[in-house]
């Protein structure tokens, strides 16, 4: 029985990160997506948000559950029992934050193996911040991201209207 941990930050989880945890549940038996409360970050959605969003786009999936945590994703997967850490990989840039973070990880817990999945190209340039950032500016985020999310998107950011707002005079 071969168990895996997926862990991220998911503020919001992304067509891209599903893509990884669909494969990542192909290839382990179980896979657990791990939430990474970090306290040193500031994020669109509450640890509580995002676990919730997760739990809804995994729910038909069997071996797929989800958790948060509050501390060294490695503590995670040492109280767990878990050997494989998943990681998905863009690109250059990706891979060397990555490889230092595994480097990281490796020194904290030998016994844990980073396993990298490429994305898809589909997904190449999709990252979170980008999408925080399109939503908060009004763009079109409805295909980077599963339509629950975009739902969650709208609620964080109301349309702003005709820009009506802005108008200081009376009617025109
Ligand atoms: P972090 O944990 O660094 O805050 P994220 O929550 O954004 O990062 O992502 C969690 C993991 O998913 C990371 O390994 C990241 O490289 C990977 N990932 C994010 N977006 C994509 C994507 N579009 N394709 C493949 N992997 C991705």
């Amino acid at each position: 029985m071969t168990k895996a941990a997926f862990p991220g930050s998911f503020d919001p989880p992304t067509l891209g990160h599903l893509n990884i945890i669909e494969r990542a549940a192909a290839l382990f038996d179980e896979l657990v997506v791990v939430v990474a409360e970090n306290p040193g970050k500031t994020c669109l959605f509450s640890p509580e948000e995002r676990l919730s969003m997760l739990g809804d786009l995994v729910a038909a999936r069997r071996n797929i559950s989800v958790v948060s945590w509050n501390g060294l994703i490695v503590e995670f997967l040492k109280q767990q029992g878990i050997r494989i850490l998943v990681r998905g990989i863009r690109g250059g840039v990706d891979f060397s934050y990555e490889f230092e973070l595994s480097m990281w990880n490796k020194a904290l817990a030998p016994q844990i193996e980073t396993v990298f999945i490429t994305t898809d190209p589909r997904y190449l340039v999709l990252r979170s911040s980008g999408i925080r950032e399109v939503a908060a500016f009004g763009g079109s985020f409805e295909a980077m991201v599963p339509p629950l999310v975009a739902e969650a998107l709208r609620e964080k950011f109301p349309a702003r209207g005709d820009s009506s707002a802005e108008k200081t005079g009376g009617p025109e």
